[in-house]
């Protein structure tokens, strides 16, 4: 509907600008609701151990074939604006607890279409709104109530979050590996209870099979050393972090010099040289055997530290430097004429290492490294980078459980159990809100239908065991692996409480919100650029 201009006194009054569209009441509502749920549906048949992946192919050809849900809304580049607030729910799970996106937004589907039932028989957007938000406080309460605390040391444990986060994604096979690598990663960084993502390094190789992914403790280098001339490997490694290139500065200004006879140009020449051999012996002289510096080394300078022995790095990443200065307790140097044997790291290896086509520098053997590598092999480009996106659901919820300390069943258990609590609670609010508390427990119970359907079961079947088994034991869930109820707790299916409050949470809160728009006012597109070229100036006729 375009922007009608309203009447006043029988003169049109333009309130928005020419090309404002502008949709409103029950209209504007179904239309946002439709997109939310055909985003959700998209995603549905993706959940769970047994969900089928997505190829994504971009507008430069480039393929992803993904079962992750925040990837693959990325990838999809979502117009709408309620498309968009969509995707901004599986970002903010994916950053808060790293897993449980898909969850989040097939929830979000399921809430928006439960509503819109609602609204056609006359229930009003506020009550729907004020019911859900009731509901989600209660299923966070109800959640925390069910789930089992946890010890930071319990690695066990923490290998089946990890486990359990990798389930479904490219990585299946290897999980038990990759969840072990995982799991001591996330404890070698982690310092007061917090883990900073950023400190464990993912480095990707394609080539070899994901079970040759590997944890090193410390960092790699996606560079090679600068001169063939200095040893491959060093062991006992003294390691210099430099902030500043081993060149003879440039002046700022444009200056010329005039030289006129050759003993001067030669002279010239010599005074670089020395500048660049006093570098090099300041390096020497503080105990160094390896150099990693963040800007360039002139070549005379790698000349020099290669008859030095010493195994140099040029370029490397600013945010390597970090992590390599955590990872040896090195401390980063500005300034050669500063660096002194305090300064330096230690590794017991510094290498190079040639993996399939590329050479790579190991700094290895590090003591107590506060930043490790994980360095991420397997058959081709996209094996890699699924495994990659597998790690990372898996740091993500490894930390999340360290951080939360708390851990529910998996396999529809906690929805099936949070569903049948939030009906017997329904009932004591009453009134219209009753019908919308329902309809949330009604809503949740999509995540067990759609594991069950994706694992090509009967959802209903499978809602109805689920559903009396949870009149004895809240840790039921259906495992859609071995096609079996069973307590999925004890059976180690678990995922860190975190991740369910998290995707309750942001799914309720998108909902709400969608549902609370009656209106929606869209400015035009602008124009592109001018249509038309001015027309080129006719040639004369003659
Ligand atoms: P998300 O992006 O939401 O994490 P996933 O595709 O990773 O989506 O699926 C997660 C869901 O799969 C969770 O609800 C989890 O409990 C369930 N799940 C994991 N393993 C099993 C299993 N063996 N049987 C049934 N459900 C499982
Ligand atoms: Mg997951």
């Amino acid at each position: 509907m375009a922007a009608a201009p309203s009447q006043l006194g029988g003169t049109p009054v333009l309130i928005l600008k020419e090309g404002t569209q502008r949709t409103r009441g029950s209209e504007a509502r179904r239309t946002n609701i439709m997109v939310a749920r055909i985003i959700a549906e998209t995603l549905r048949t993706t959940l769970g151990p047994r969900g089928m992946d997505k190829m994504l192919v971009d507008s430069l050809g480039d393929v992803t074939i993904t079962n992750d849900g925040v990837t693959i809304l990325k990838e999809m580049d979502i117009e709408h604006p309620v498309g968009k607030m969509i995707v901004e729910v599986a970002k903010t799970q994916e950053s808060e607890v790293g897993d449980g996106t898909t969850t989040a937004v097939v929830l979000a589907g399921e809430l928006l279409k439960r509503a819109e039932e609602l609204l056609e028989q006359e229930v009003h957007a506020t009550i729907i709104a004020k019911g859900y938000r009731l509901a989600a406080e209660k299923a966070r309460e109800f959640l925390k109530e069910m789930a089992h605390e946890i010890s930071p040391q319990d690695e066990e444990m923490l290998r089946k979050v990890a486990v359990m986060a990798m389930t479904g994604k490219g990585a299946e096979k290897a999980k038990e590996h990759l969840a072990e690598i995982v799991v001591k990663a996330v404890q070698r960084v982690r310092e007061d209870g917090e883990v900073d993502r950023d400190l464990i390094k993912i480095e990707k190789k394609a080539g070899g099979g994901i079970e040759d992914t590997q944890l090193v403790d410390g960092i790699v280098i996606d560079k090679e050393r600068v001169h063939p001339g200095m040893p491959r490997k060093v062991k006992d490694a003294r390691i210099a972090l430099l902030r500043c290139a081993l060149e003879v500065k440039k002046t700022e200004v444009d200056a010329k010099i005039n030289i006129t006879a050759p003993d001067q140009l030669q002279a010239f020449m010599e005074e670089e040289e020395r500048m660049l051999q006093r570098m090099v012996e300041k390096i020497k002289a503080s105990g160094a055997s390896v150099v990693l510096c963040q800007k360039g080394i002139d070549d005379l300078a790698q000349h020099f530290l290669a008859k030095e022995g010493i195994f140099a790095v040029r370029r490397v990443k600013q945010s390597d430097m970090k992590k390599l200065a955590r990872a040896t307790g090195a401390r980063v140097v500005t300034s050669i004429d500063d660096l002194s044997s305090d300064d330096l790291g230690y590794a017991g290896v510094v290498e190079e290492v040639k993996i399939g086509e590329d050479e790579l520098v190991f700094v290895r053997e590090c003591r107590d490294p506060k930043s490790v590598t994980i360095l991420v092999r397997g058959g081709s480009e996209h094996v890699v980078n699924e495994a990659e996106r597998a790690i990372e659901d898996a740091i993500g919820v490894v930390a999340a459980a360290l951080r939360c300390g708390k851990v529910v069943a998996g396999a529809g258990a906690p929805e099936v159990e949070v569903a049948r609590r939030l009906r017997e609670y329904a009932v004591t609010v009453g009134g219209r809100e009753q019908l919308a508390i329902e309809a949330f427990a009604d809503a949740l119970e999509v995540i067990p239908r759609a594991l069950a359907e994706n694992a090509g079961l009967d959802p209903i079947d499978v809602l109805v065991e689920l559903r009396k088994a949870h009149e004895k034991s809240p840790d039921y869930g259906y495992d859609v692996t071995s096609n079996e109820l069973k307590d999925t707790f004890k059976a180690g299916l678990v995922t860190p409480v975190n991740v369910k409050t998290q995707a309750i949470s942001s799914a309720s809160e998108v909902a709400v919100m969608i549902l609370r728009i009656d209106d929606i006012i869209a400015a035009g597109k602008l124009e592109k650029e001018e249509e038309e070229k001015p027309e080129m100036p006719s040639m004369p006729e003659f």
